[in-house]
């Protein structure tokens, strides 16, 4: 069977901003990690995850990685599904952000929040700054003084 990967489309565009506004159902995240490494269908994919095979459709269209063969039939990497909501369930940085750091959801990391402009929240102040590598707006929770 000759597959075309569209991984790369897929990822390669503004998907990837849309990846980190998924709402993924506990199940799925508890039951991913335990997918093999083979081509699913959606539906062997509803069984296994236990979410319908529609949303497994609608992911695709959110970016997770999937292939298609010659009669556009929808297959799915258990490995890469697994990767895929491990990424989308975790937006939140994995290690703590350093004073002057804030996350930036495009690039996926820390970067420097040079000049932030202070945006007071309550008792809360809302540092937002721009990312020096993408230049989409960053922000970053603090205490007023
Ligand atoms: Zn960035």
């Amino acid at each position: 069977m000759s597959i075309s990967n569209e991984t790369a489309v897929a990822l390669g565009n503004t998907e990837v901003q849309a990846i980190a506004t998924v709402k993924l159902p506990h199940a799925v995240i508890v039951r991913a990690p335990g997918l093999l490494p083979m081509l699913y269908t959606p539906v062997e994919l509803e069984r296994e995850l236990t979410v319908p095979a529609r949303t497994v459709r609608e992911w695709v269209g959110r970016g997770l990685p999937h292939h298609r063969d010659e009669r556009g039939y929808l297959w799915l990497d258990g490995r890469q599904v697994a990767a895929w909501v491990k990424t989308v369930s975790q937006p939140r940085p994995r290690r703590q952000l350093k004073e002057g750091e804030a996350y930036c959801f495009h690039c996926r990391q820390a970067v420097p929040l040079v000049n932030p402009i202070r945006q007071p929240r309550g008792k809360q102040l809302l540092l937002q700054g721009v990312c020096p590598h993408c230049e989409h707006l960053i922000y970053r929770g603090g205490r007023h003084g």
